[in-house]
């Protein structure tokens, strides 16, 4: 027994060191990505179901890593948040954002961009975007920022005051990955918020399980109450797009209607259709 209890250590011992060694290489690897060229963007569409019609472009980073491959959002996003290099790599993303904005098919739409919890600590962002306005590359009242639910309920007197700032430029805020992050109805009716973004894990299972049916169907109801768009993410069939529709949901996102591509693949998308 002594020796497999040894053995069970040893065992997880590896799989720590593995793991720390792999968050060393990330947090080295991002600090030279941008300046290595290899982080890019990604747009995923978010469709009016009624009129097919594209109204907003998700922006979403990619880190393709000489040393280490193409790393997922999930990870590096992670690790770059628990360092500052999240602020870093979002200033990218805005200048970035801002080129593409005046581009094919991008420049019909509005666009979203992902902010992490824990830039409402500094508003070096909110400087980036004030800049990138006043250059005139960015139009405010195309830009949509997406924050997280657990991101407001952490930190909301901070992040209410940032939201109001932006607001203030004509720029549109959406709360990302809603019902998963135990925001009361309160904070909502406090935020000025203009989407609601109802988590794929809601939307996954709408054809099987009767209980996510009603979650998304109250969540649309409320959310109109309250003067709200709703949009839906992850719909990969055409059967939780119909339900969607059916239910009034403003927008729909998912791989039913695209995967996040490059610029250059959704001119090529729009060719072919
Ligand atoms: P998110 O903001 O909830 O983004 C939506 C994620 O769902 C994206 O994953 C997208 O590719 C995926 N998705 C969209 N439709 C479908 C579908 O129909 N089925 C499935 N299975 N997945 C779908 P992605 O690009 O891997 O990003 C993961 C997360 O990483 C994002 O979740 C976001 O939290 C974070 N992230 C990505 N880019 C950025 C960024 O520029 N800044 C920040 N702060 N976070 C980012
Ligand atoms: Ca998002
Ligand atoms: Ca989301
Ligand atoms: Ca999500």
């Amino acid at each position: 027994a002594k020796e497999s209890g040894r053995g069970r250590y040893a065992f997880f011992d590896t799989r720590i060191d593995e793991r720390n060694r792999r968050l060393v290489r990330i947090k080295q690897g991002l600090r030279q990505a941008e300046a290595n060229g290899e982080l890019s963007l990604v747009y995923q569409p978010e469709v009016d179901p009624n009129t097919g019609e594209v109204r907003m472009y998700e922006a979403l980073m990619r880190w393709n890593s000489a040393e280490l491959g193409s790393v997922s959002p999930a990870e590096f996003i992670a690790v770059a948040e628990e360092t500052d290099m999240i602020v870093d790599l979002t200033r990218w993303l805005i200048g970035e954002v801002a080129r593409d904005s005046h581009q094919e098919p991008l420049k019909h739409s509005k666009i979203s961009i992902n902010l992490s919890p824990r830039q409402f600590r500094s508003d070096s962002w909110q400087d980036r975007v004030r800049d990138a306005i006043q250059d005139g590359a960015l139009d405010p009242t195309r830009l949509c920022i997406e924050v997280t639910e657990s991101a407001l309920v952490e930190d909301f007197a901070l992040a209410n005051e940032q939201l109001r700032e932006i607001k203030q430029l004509g720029i549109e805020v959406a709360i990302d990955d809603f019902g998963t992050g135990y925001s009361s109805l309160a904070y909502l009716k406090r935020l000025p918020i203009d989407y609601l973004k109802i988590d794929r894990s809601f939307v996954a299972d709408i054809h099987l399980d009767p209980d996510d049916r009603t979650i998304v169907e109250t969540v649309i109801v409320m959310a109109h109450a309250l003067g709200l768009k709703v949009v839906a993410e992850g719909a990969e069939t055409e059967q939780q797009v119909a339900f969607l529709r059916e239910q009034g949901c403003d927008l729909i996102q998912g791989y039913f209607y695209a995967r996040p591509l490059t610029l250059a693949a959704l001119v090529e998308n729009m060719e072919n259709s």
